[in-house]
């Protein structure tokens, strides 16, 4: 089964996808996660992306396409992905459409976590104090929070469209939105094997 983990920064899409990796026998692609690897690990794509990774705009979508793309063929034989943080625009949805289909497979779910601007703030000034991360610091998470509302929301229509969206209230604490985003999973598995 593959899963869209949906949501603006700091919904806790990272924190729910490795706990369904760790359920679900699933791997998770967090194109975030890969990039600052990239930049750890000084690469050329890692200077590339720096700036506006730092200044909270996207990167290239040829860039994460890419990234995922080498992602699917290293693991061919798997019971599914979760997309933690990709696709952010609808080039990149329709991208990952044709991804799967070319491999035989397709998106099964996309779970939105639905948090409050007020919340996520709040969240982000403690992981910018927990976790030191550049990009969390609130004036450069505005950054990220407007560019979700222009180029990553507009796919909620286009989930919507194919009947895969679900919401779950991602402002419950940790264990409660996994029970949540477990029992639609549990639903849509069910639905699936009819
Ligand atoms: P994240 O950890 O998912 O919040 O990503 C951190 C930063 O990496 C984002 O603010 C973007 O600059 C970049 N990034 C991550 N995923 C993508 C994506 N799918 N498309 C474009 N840029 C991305």
């Amino acid at each position: 089964m593959n899963i869209v983990l949906f949501g603006p920064p700091a919904a806790g899409k990272g924190t729910q996808a490795r706990k369904l990796v760790a359920d679900h026998n699933l791997i998770q692609l967090s194109t975030g996660d890969m990039l600052r690897s990239a930049r750890k690990a000084g690469t050329e794509l890692g200077r590339k992306v720096a700036c506006i990774m730092d200044t909270g705009g996207l990167v290239s979508d040829e860039i994460v396409i890419a990234l995922i793309e080498e992602q699917l063929d290293a693991n061919r034989d798997i019971a599914g992905f979760i997309f933690d943080g990709f696709p952010r625009t609808v080039a990149q949805a329709r991208a990952l459409d044709r991804a799967l289909e070319s491999r035989c497979t397709a998106v099964h779910s996309v779970i939105r976590l639905r948090v409050d601007g007020t919340v996520l703030l709040d969240r982000v000034s403690r992981r910018f104090e927990d976790e030191n991360r550049e990009d969390d610091n609130p004036e450069i998470f505005k950054e990220r929070l407007a560019t979700y509302n222009e180029q990553t929301a507009p796919l909620l229509p286009y989930y919507s469209a194919q009947g895969k969206l679900t919401e779950v209230n991602g402002m419950a604490d940790v264990e409660t939105v996994s029970l949540s985003i477990a029992k639609v999973l549990s639903v849509q598995n069910a639905l699936r094997r009819r």
